[in-house]
């Protein structure tokens, strides 16, 4: 796969994202068509974003292509977990110098790639362009084919160099590279009429292995995670899907609507977050693979999860009815954690609509009615007063922001990739529920709210 203007124009306008489409022309959305401007990739270059996206498959080796900085900004950031290969928690980098960029690093790439293969045996070997590769225009699909054809193995080049824009850009390059040289390319032992993919689900914090059991339960099989906790090989077969479940629904869209064209396999969009949406999301599977048997046996698993979470839940829910929250989180799950808040009685007072498409915006109003706040870009003065004017109880955002409330003796959660907790699916509430319970009744609250004992007047 080229990277071309017209590629990132094709990308940025992504036919499935009703965001840009719902618009008439003159309205459409300018942030999705313009040139990257500097700052586009503050918070993650597109090459941050392929690597997110990609670096799940744990058997294989993912290999940063640029100056070791590039590496060392996108190294360990995301919380994927694995169930076996951790070879995708080893940082390969061609660490090019001053001399490369003058001659070139294509031999050093070769290298690279044939040494990695050497010690490391992977499945494939994806690599990364950067801004410092593109630049000086070394051929990195060329290496990757001869590199491929000397190995015997899978060599993916992933040419999505950080300066062409934003990392959710970078996600829709990394699925390029997967329909262009992964998917198709193999076969399974067997299908069944029960096979879906999941779609933009990166078993952040383990949270993929919470809702993998009720597929399991259904009889449904996940034959492709794209891409927590996946092996290379599943994805080669991933075509053979009867059906694709897209989790964050922007991540990997052109994806999944390619893959409907080139494959005829229908998507539907879902979210694992709050009772509602897993359950909603485990209807929609069923019905779509149109099976009146199916759809029987979910409702049963359906009154079965949610009876025993509502046990489950019966004393947090005691405790946290009534608390007021600010969420401040991007795209889908500034609505998906407004209705698992809900769930446990739980008001958010004020929630961000970055990156939220139009669709996602009229489900948060719908959620936060008229009282609600939405708040589209915000700073730390603008968050803590919005939590000051609202009278949260609770700040619930990305761990950038985690500081911000902790010095302002504020509770706080996080909601974003770097979360230690997974809250996907029943079992997910129940570790929300309690990591909400425990932030906002830490005992450190009322000690650090104290006067400090010299405004008390107090000698020493
Ligand atoms: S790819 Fe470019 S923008 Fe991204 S980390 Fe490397 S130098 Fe920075």
């Amino acid at each position: 796969m080229k990277m071309s203007q017209g590629k990132i124009n094709e990308l940025l306008n992504e036919s499935g994202c009703e965001h840009n489409q719902k618009k008439q022309a003159q309205k459409k959305n300018k942030s999705c068509t313009q040139q990257a401007q500097p700052g586009a990739a503050q918070g993650g270059c597109a090459f941050d974003g392929a690597m997110i996206a990609l670096v799940p498959i744990t058997d294989a080796a993912h290999l940063v292509h640029g100056p070791i900085a590039c590496a060392g900004n996108s190294w360990g950031s995301r919380g994927s977990l694995s169930s076996g290969p951790m070879l995708y928690k080893t940082g390969f980098t061609t660490d090019l110098t001053e001399n490369d960029v003058i001659f070139g690093g294509e031999r050093k790439l070769y290298q690279a790639i044939l040494e990695i293969h050497k010690r490391y045996q992977p499945s494939a070997v994806f690599v990364y362009a950067t801004c410092v590769t593109a630049l000086i225009g070394d051929d990195m699909e060329a290496v990757c084919k001869v590199a491929a054809e000397k190995i015997g193995i899978p060599v993916i080049p992933v040419i999505s160099p950080g300066f062409i824009g934003s990392k959710n850009l970078g996600n829709r390059f990394a699925g390029e590279s997967l329909l262009d040289y992964v998917v198709g390319t193999g076969e399974p032992e067997h299908t069944t009429p029960y096979d879906i993919n999941l779609i933009g689900e990166y078993n952040i914090a383990g949270e993929m292995w919470g809702v993998l059991p009720l597929f399991e339960k259904l009889g449904v099989r996940v034959l492709a995670k794209i891409t927590g906790d996946a092996r290379y090989q599943e994805i080669t077969y991933a075509h053979r899907a009867k059906l694709n479940v897209m989790i964050c629904s922007r991540a990997l869209l052109n994806m999944a609507r390619k893959m409907e064209e080139r494959y005829g396999i229908p998507y539907i969009e879902e979210s694992f977050y709050g009772i509602d949406d897993i359950n909603r999301c485990l209807r929609n599977v069923a019905a779509k693979l149109g099976d009146a048997e199916l759809q029987a046996r979910t409702e049963k698993l359906i009154a079965q999860e949610t009876a025993a979470l509502d046990i489950a839940l019966a004393p947090y829910r005691e405790r946290l009815k009534g608390k007021r929250v600010v969420l401040y989180t991007g795209g889908v799950k500034s609505w998906s954690i407004i209705s698992a808040a809900k769930d446990l009685g739980i008001e958010v007072v004020a929630t961000s609509t970055r990156k939220s498409t139009e669709e996602d915006k009229a489900k948060i109003k719908k959620l936060l009615g008229n009282d609600g706040i939405m708040l589209e870009k915000g700073n730390a003065q603008e968050l803590l007063k919005l939590v000051r004017d609202t009278k949260a109880d609770m700040l619930i955002a990305g761990g950038r922001n985690q500081y911000t409330a902790l010095k302002a003796r504020i509770p706080f959660l996080d909601i974003n990739q770097e979360r230690h907790h997974p809250y996907a699916g029943y079992m997910g509430m129940v570790e929300m529920a309690r990591e909400l319970y425990e932030a906002l009744y830490s005992p450190i609250w009322e000690q650090i709210r104290k006067p400090a004992p010299w405004d008390n007047g107090e000698t020493f």
